[in-house]
């Protein structure tokens, strides 16, 4: 038998985001400093957590991965795993971060089912409870793995840090942006090439969110919704600021 969790409490953003610095900080105890930029994820899983990793062919595409409670292994789909499909790393990092949300946030909800239903258990039947990043989610539980994963992968902190090499203000707004990146010799080069001075302010902004999505090795998707979750960038009037 096999249960799926669905139905979880509210927990606050904050908090949320202060569970997973607490697990980046914990994890320096037992794999070192993480001094870079990108969250060493999979030695956080495998070294800090003590979960095992399994890519799995799943014959459901829209299942990216989940976590079997029981045997504590995060299985993703073997598709995203980098070692097959480099191109898909931004989405196999979220994944596992995903589900290390799961474990941190939802673990006891699943011990009390797997508890409460051992009562009943047939000898040798299979329990199992799962808890599953699919690529159609919307549910409350899974909005919180993935508040998780953003704050795992791009903690507030460094995010700030990385800012800092794009402009000298704080939260600047986006023309103010757009006007210390085209100043940036470096980015404009790396990013456009020769054709930086036909780049229009669309083209620097989505570059600029891939440019830190690449830093921190996650998906400009996530880099796009992390930045507008944390306001880097302050709003101003009309704004246009769909981060896509
Ligand atoms: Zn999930």
């Amino acid at each position: 038998m096999m249960f799926i969790l669905t139905d979880v409490p509210y927990i606050p953003p904050q908090k949320i985001e202060r569970e997973a610095a607490h697990i980046l900080e914990q994890s320096e105890l037992t794999i070192g400093r993480l001094d870079g930029l990108e969250t060493p994820i999979e030695e956080i899983i495998e070294i800090h957590l003590g979960l095992s990793y399994e890519p799995e062919l799943f014959s459901d595409q829209d299942i990216l991965g989940y976590l079997d409670i029981q045997s504590n292994a995060v299985r993703v789909n073997e598709n995203l795993d980098p070692s097959y499909n480099p191109g898909q790393e931004g989405r196999f990092r979220f994944t596992l971060a995903h589900e290390v949300g799961h474990n941190t946030l939802h673990r006891y909800l699943a011990e009390e089912v797997l508890a409460q239903h051992s009562l009943f258990a047939t000898p040798g039947g299979e329990r199992d409870v799962r808890f599953c990043r699919s690529s159609n989610e919307k549910a409350r539980i899974e909005q919180q793995a993935d508040a998780f994963a953003a704050a795992l992968l791009m903690p507030a902190p460094k995010m700030r840090q990385a800012m800092a090499r794009y402009t000298s203000a704080t939260a600047p707004d986006r023309q103010r942006l757009i006007h210390d990146l085209r100043g940036q010799g470096g980015f404009m080069e790396r990013r456009f090439g020769r054709g930086g001075a036909y780049a229009t302010p669309d083209d620097i902004f989505k570059m600029f969110v891939k440019d830190m999505a690449d830093l921190f090795k996650v998906s400009a998707q996530a880099m796009g919704i992390r930045i507008g979750t944390l306001g880097l960038i302050a709003q101003t009037e009309q704004r246009e600021m769909a981060l896509t």
